[in-house]
C-alpha cells in the first residue's frame, strides 16, 4: 500500500515540475496549467486514501471542505476581472498562509497536551521547532497578503507607519528570539506560543502596509514563496515528501519571480521593500508648463496605413479598457495594406507577470508577433508608428535620461527611437509609479485621448474608409 501511495506521490511531483515547465512559454502554458492541476488533484485523491495511524477517518469533513472550497473557487474566478487577478491571487495565497497556521496550531496544541512525556524523543522536540517556524512564516504570508490585497482592491491606502524598518527590524528579533526561547526551554504553558502567532500576524501587517501599492505585485509573489516554505515545513512536520516538494516548487518559484521582477525594474529587493515606490507623484525633473501634441482618429489613422512597420506598446491601460481583441483586429485590417505589426512586450507591463501575453493570446495574437524588451528595443528603430495603448511607466524616457527620477535605471521600452509614437490613454493622469512621463511632451509623440478600445474601433473604421 505505502508503495503505491509513494509512486502515485512521485508521479504527482513529476507533473507538477513539468507543468512549471511549460508554464515557461505561453505556447505552452494552458498544458503545463493542467498538468499542475492534475498532479494536484492526484495527489489529493492519493492522501485521502492513505490510512491513518488513529484508525478515524474525517471523510465527512474533508468532503464538506472541498465542496465548499471549489464551489468559492469556481465562483470567483469565473468572474474575476483579468485586472483583479493579481488580488485574487493574494487572496489565494493569504489562505494558503492561513492552512500553514492552522496546521500549525494543531500541532502545536497537540505537543503541548502530551509534553514530558518520557517517550517524546529529539525528533518530537525538532519538530516542535518546525511548527513553530512553519506558523511564522505562515502567519506572515497571511496578514501580509491580505494587506496587499487591500492595497491592490484600493481598500488600504499607502500610509506609512512612522519608522518602519526599526519596528520591523525589532519585531524579527523578538519573533525568532520567542521560538528560540521555547525550542530550548520547551514547556506546557501555551502561553508563548499564542504570543509568537499573535506578533507574528501583526508583523505581517507592519512588513507590508509601509511598502508601495505599485510595488504590490512583487510583494504578492515574495509572500507567495513564502507560503511554500510554510508548506515545505508543513512537510516535514507530517513527513510528507509530497508536501515538502510541492512547497519548495512553490517557495522556490516565488523566489525566482521576485528576483526577475526586481531585475525587470532594475531595483533590489530590499529597495522594494523599504523604498514607498508609487502612491504619490513625486520625483522627477521640474518640467514647467509643457504643452502636448493632440492627433485626432484620421491623422493616426493616415499614418499607420502608409507605414511598413508599426509597433504596439500594450500597457495596464489595455487591460482596464479589453482592448487587446481590438488591437488584433486592428492589426488584421492593416495586414490587409501589407503593414507588419508587431508587439513591443514590457516583463513588468500591467499588474503581474505575462499580463500582456496572456490577454494578446486570448485575442489569438500569434507569439512570433511579440517581442520582449530587449529584442523590441533592438528593431524599434524601423517602427514607423509605435502605438502606445495604455501604457505608461514602462516607456517612461526618464528611466533614462533622469536621475532623479524614481524609476530612474529600470529598462524601459525605448520607443522614441521608432520615427513617430502616438500614445493612447483618457487623461494627463500619471502611470501606477505616480510619477509624470516626459514622454507626452516630446515632439515626436502626439497623444490620441480616450478610451483604449474605442479609440482603436474609431482607428479601424477611418483605415477602413481610407481603402
Ligand atoms: P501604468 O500603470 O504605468 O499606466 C497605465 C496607463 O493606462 C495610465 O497612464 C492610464 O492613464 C492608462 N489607462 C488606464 N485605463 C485606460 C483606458 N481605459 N484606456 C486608455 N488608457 C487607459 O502601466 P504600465 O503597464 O506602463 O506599467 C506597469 C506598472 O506596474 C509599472 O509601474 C510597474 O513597475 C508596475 N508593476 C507591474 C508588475 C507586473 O508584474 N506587471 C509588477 C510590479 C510592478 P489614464 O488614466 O490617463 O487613462
Amino acid at each position: 500500500m505505502i508503495a503505491i501511495v509513494n509512486l502515485l506521490y512521485l508521479i504527482s511531483v513529476i507533473l507538477l515540475i513539468l507543468g512549471l515547465r511549460n508554464l515557461s512559454n505561453p505556447s505552452t502554458a494552458r498544458k503545463g496549467n493542467l498538468r499542475a492541476a492534475s498532479g494536484m488533484v492526484l495527489a489529493i485523491a492519493t492522501t485521502l486514501f492513505v490510512p491513518l495511524e488513529s484508525g478515524d477517518n474525517n471523510y465527512y469533513w474533508i468532503a464538506m471542505g472541498i465542496i465548499i472550497g471549489s464551489v468559492i473557487g469556481l465562483v470567483v474566478s469565473n468572474r474575476v476581472k483579468m485586472t483583479a487577478m493579481p488580488e485574487l491571487v493574494s487572496l489565494f495565497n493569504g489562505l494558503g498562509g492561513a492552512c500553514a497556521v492552522t496546521i500549525s496550531f494543531i500541532e502545536l496544541y497537540g505537543f503541548q497536551e502530551v509534553f514530558g512525556d518520557p517517550s517524546l524523543s529529539q525528533v518530537s522536540y525538532g519538530r516542535h521547532a518546525t511548527t513553530q517556524l512553519a506558523m511564522l512564516v505562515g502567519a506572515v504570508a497571511f496578514t501580509g497578503s491580505m494587506i496587499a490585497y487591500g492595497k491592490l482592491a484600493g481598500k488600504i491606502g499607502d500610509w506609512q507607519i512612522p519608522f518602519s524598518t526599526y519596528i520591523n527590524i525589532v519585531f524579527l528579533l523578538t519573533l525568532v528570539g520567542l521560538i528560540g526561547y521555547q525550542v530550548l526551554y520547551p514547556d506546557e504553558s501555551f502561553t508563548l506560543p499564542l504570543i509568537t502567532l499573535g506578533l507574528a500576524l501583526f508583523y505581517g501587517f507592519t512588513f507590508v502596509q509601509p511598502i508601495g501599492g505599485a510595488d504590490m505585485p512583487v510583494v504578492i509573489s515574495l509572500l507567495n514563496a513564502f507560503t511554500g516554505i510554510a508548506a515545505a515545513l508543513a512537510g516535514i512536520i507530517y513527513e510528507s515528501q509530497m508536501m515538502l516538494i510541492g512547497g519548495i516548487l512553490v517557495g522556490s518559484s516565488g523566489t525566482i519571480l521576485t528576483i526577475l521582477m526586481c531585475e525587470a525594474m532594475n531595483r533590489s529587493l530590499f529597495n522594494v521593500i523599504i523604498g514607498g515606490f508609487g502612491g504619490e507623484s513625486g520625483g522627477g525633473k521640474d518640467r514647467g508648463e509643457q504643452v502636448v501634441q493632440e492627433a485626432n482618429a484620421t491623422d493616426v489613422a493616415i499614418m499607420m496605413r502608409y507605414a511598413q512597420n508599426v509597433m504596439v506598446v500594450p500597457g495596464y491601460g489595455m487591460a482596464v479598457a479589453q482592448a487587446q481583441k481590438t488591437c488584433k483586429e486592428l492589426d488584421d485590417v492593416l495586414h490587409k495594406y501589407n503593414v507588419n505589426v508587431k508587439y513591443a512586450i514590457h516583463p513588468v507591463a500591467g499588474r503581474m507577470p505575462g499580463h500582456m501575453n496572456v490577454l494578446l493570446a486570448e485575442a489569438d495574437v500569434p507569439y512570433p508577433k511579440l517581442f520582449d524588451l530587449d529584442d523590441a528595443n533592438r528593431v524599434m528603430d524601423e517602427s514607423d508608428v509605435t502605438l502606445v495603448v495604455g501604457a505608461n511607466d514602462v516607456v517612461n524616457p526618464a528611466a533614462l535620461d533622469d536621475p532623479s527620477s524614481p524609476i530612474y535605471g529600470m529598462p524601459i521600452l525605448e520607443i522614441l527611437k521608432s520615427k513617430n509614437v502616438i500614445v493612447m490613454k483618457r487623461s494627463m493622469n500619471p502611470g501606477y509609479a505616480g510619477i509624470q512621463n516626459p514622454l507626452f511632451f516630446h515632439e515626436k509623440t502626439k497623444m490620441l485621448f480616450g478610451d483604449a478600445r474605442s479609440s482603436i474601433e474609431n482607428l479601424i473604421s477611418e483605415v477602413r474608409t481610407l481603402g
